[in-house]
């Protein structure tokens, strides 16, 4: 396990500390302060490096002022390459390159930690990285090491497209689902002490990772999608993939964009609620997390415009009768828990996947 590993995960148990005993129940009648939010996935970075946002985040649906009145105390921010980054398809250096911007735009927003913070610190964002869109490490699936050990916890191996590692969920057939390379940079990935994220993943793809995540007793993490018995498509998940996620200990970060909430053009706080009920009543209250898609191009739900909004919704799930400690749960606790996650031993089943000692 590198070195960083080790201090991210100091971290996160300062955050977690700061999450069960900073924000306290209100006294009788006075307005609840904020519980605790860790966001599986917001699209900043995709913001600043390709549509010219600035990197202190003056405007946009996550910015230092909306997160703060969100009560965000942790934001995944996703190295997302997008399929046409170029006409040939995207490069490892593309990552490179946007993983410069997120560095820059941690730097440019004091109200986000360094990326290798070694401690939360109560009223600022705790950042982490995930890589959206992977199938450019198809060129030389070793490369994923040194962005493990940047501290990228979350890694997709397929986003809107195909790729060379894995199929993507577009909804069309196709004849496989992870490929042979594909099924050995998810090894390497977990054997690495990262997590493969199946929210772009075919439902093949999903099932051939199935027995690697158990192999390496991983759970199975869906940033950033939905149920598909509420929203019928390919980006949400089936009752069965669900429950898979949890069986594993994995979490699915509820998805606010209207589309994959209600399969139509707009939603509503309140179906964002059904989906969230639905999503806690198939996998359980340890395996429903938030990821927004907050600034991915989303179209927002009216009453879920920006990270502003989140204690609305936990206000909704409190008036509901749900106990502010599975509000805690949904909003940050099973978030921390998979980003906590490490491989219990070194894999001794085959050399090319063994993890070198710092
Ligand atoms: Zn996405």
């Amino acid at each position: 396990m590198s070195r960083r590993g080790t201090r991210a995960g100091a971290a996160l148990v300062a955050l977690l500390a700061v999450g069960v005993v900073s924000p306290g129940g209100g006294a009788a009648g006075e307005a609840e302060p904020p519980i605790l939010v860790v966001d599986l996935h917001v699209d900043i970075p995709y913001q600043v490096h390709f549509k010219g946002r600035a990197p202190g985040l003056p405007v946009g649906h996550a910015t230092p002022k909306t997160l703060k009145a969100g009560g965000y105390g942790g934001i995944i921010l996703p190295i997302y390459i997008p399929d046409k980054a170029r006409p040939t398809g995207p490069i490892i250096e593309d990552a490179d390159a946007i993983l410069a911007t997120i560095e820059a735009i941690v730097r440019e927003t004091p109200a986000f930690l360094p990326l290798d913070a070694r401690q939360a610190v109560p009223g600022r964002v705790s950042t982490f990285l995930s890589i959206e869109g992977a199938g450019a490490f198809a060129d030389d699936i070793t490369q994923i090491d040194r962005f493990i050990d940047r501290g990228v916890r979350l890694i997709s191996p397929a986003h809107a497209s195909n790729t060379r590692l894995s199929a993507a969920a577009t909804g069309k057939r196709v004849s496989h689902g992870l490929t042979e390379l594909g099924k050995q940079f998810c090894e390497r990935v977990y054997a690495h002490g990262a997590l493969i994220d199946v929210s772009h993943l075919s439902d093949a793809a999903f099932a051939d990772l199935v027995p690697i995540a158990r192999a390496h007793g991983a759970p199975l993490v869906a940033t950033h999608s939905n149920a598909r018995a509420v929203a019928a498509h390919p980006r949400n998940l089936t009752d069965e993939q669900l429950r898979e996620i949890a069986r594993s200990g994995g979490v699915t970060g509820l998805n606010f964009h209207a589309f994959f909430v209600t399969g139509e053009r707009e939603a509503t706080l309140d179906d964002v609620v059904k989906q969230l009920d639905h999503m806690v009543k198939v996998a359980g209250l340890d395996h429903v997390a938030i990821g927004s898609d907050y600034d991915g191009g989303i179209t927002v739900p009216s009453g879920l415009e920006d990270a502003a909004a989140l204690p609305a919704l936990a206000r909704k799930l409190r008036a509901r009768g749900m106990p502010r400690e599975d509000v805690l749960k949904i909003f940050s606790l099973n978030a921390l828990r998979v980003l906590g996650w490490r491989p219990a031993h070194s894999p001794t089943t085959s050399p090319a996947t063994q993890v070198p000692s710092p």
